[in-house]
């Protein structure tokens, strides 16, 4: 849903990819030999091929594009069978194979990783439920009944631990916050131009005194939780003296990417799962939880409790300075609060 209906980054409706998903998940034992060592790997059949790079760049530092695998498979695994799914490619279980690849300095690694990241960010994706005729002929998969995206939430849950700051409230409901151009615009406050309180959203302490009472508050961004929590601190969401509590930030490490449809071809974007939160604090679930972000693929795994905001780019200009959204939000917001449940 959408508070006002504005969109200024073009959206598409996200197109589920035409396959087979296999709901019992099976899963491969391999060898793979590099650099004189033997390295186990564990892969699932409904992994994308990227998954599986991905794997192999975690355990030598060898970036995909750099990877050469003999004896896999048929066929050159390039980036263009990133969305393929790892059982699709007729490989037999057990099996070794050798990876010729030469590893690269972890920060070239992370600023290629963002950089990519940010071409992606020229576009949005909107994901509504899926109503799939009986007796089709391709199965189509929401990504939040995708056994391998629940299988990479658990992963998340298991290997990024949560850092409280303020501890969650009994009986308050969960309002997660996108950081980059939902409560500040990014740009200046990135290049330093404008002091970091003048580059937060116009009204951001009053709404988030205005929904505490109700909601425990979590930001969410795509930055490193460093970078995270020092802005947080110089806009005064942190260590400030006004009435709320953040009660604790998560960042890029606990987003992983899914993959859609653009103009037919494959189209892979981060998400932000918030059953990652809901592991570590029951009393939240769909029922008492709201995500709030200008991206709308970043609800890819709970499109229902997505709320997506116009983006705010204008801090220090007057169009920036008479923004509303958060107003309006804050009404909104506190407004669909049932009394009847948490
Ligand atoms: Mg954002």
């Amino acid at each position: 849903m959408d508070v006002d209906g504005v969109e200024k980054t073009p959206v598409f409706e996200a197109i589920p990819l035409p396959e087979e998903v296999s709901v019992k998940e099976e899963f491969y034992e391999l060898r793979m030999g590099w650099s004189g060592k033997i390295y186990e790997l564990r892969v699932g059949g409904n992994d994308m091929v990227y998954d599986f790079r991905h794997q192999i760049e975690v355990l030598t530092n060898v970036p995909p594009e750099r990877q050469k695998l003999i004896g896999l498979s048929k066929g050159k695994l390039s980036s263009e069978m990133d969305s393929v799914r790892f059982g699709a490619l007729g490989v037999k279980n057990g099996i070794k194979f050798t990876m010729i690849g030469t590893p690269e300095a972890d920060s070239f690694v992370y600023r290629s990783e963002t950089a990519k990241q940010q071409q992606a960010d020229d576009f949005d994706v909107r994901y509504k439920a899926l109503a799939i005729a009986k007796g089709e002929a391709v199965r189509l998969v929401a990504p939040a009944d995708d056994p391998r995206n629940k299988r990479k939430i658990q992963e998340v849950i298991r290997s990024c631990p949560i850092t409280v700051m303020d501890d969650p409230r009994p009986g308050k409901r969960l309002l997660v916050l996108d950081l980059d151009y939902t409560i500040v615009d990014t740009k200046p406050l990135l290049e330093g131009s404008l002091p970091a309180d003048e580059c937060a959203r116009p009204g951001l302490h009053d709404f988030l005194e205005k929904v505490y009472p109700h909601y425990d508050i979590v930001v969410w961004s795509q930055t490193h939780w460093r970078w995270l929590e020092s802005k947080l601190v110089e806009i005064g969401m942190i260590g400030g003296d006004r009435n709320y509590k953040i009660s604790f930030v998560a960042d890029r490490t606990s987003m992983f990417p899914v993959f859609t449809q653009r103009d037919g071809q494959p189209f892979k974007h981060e998400v932000k799962p918030l059953a990652y939160f809901w592991a570590s604090f029951p009393h939240w679930s769909a029922k008492n939880s709201i995500h709030i972000d200008d991206l709308s693929r970043n609800f890819a795994l709970n499109p229902g409790e997505g709320l997506k905001i116009r983006a705010f780019k204008g801090a220090g200009t007057p169009d920036g300075l008479g923004d509303k959204e958060l107003i309006k939000l804050g009404n909104y917001v506190c407004s669909s609060i049932s009394s009847a449940s948490i």
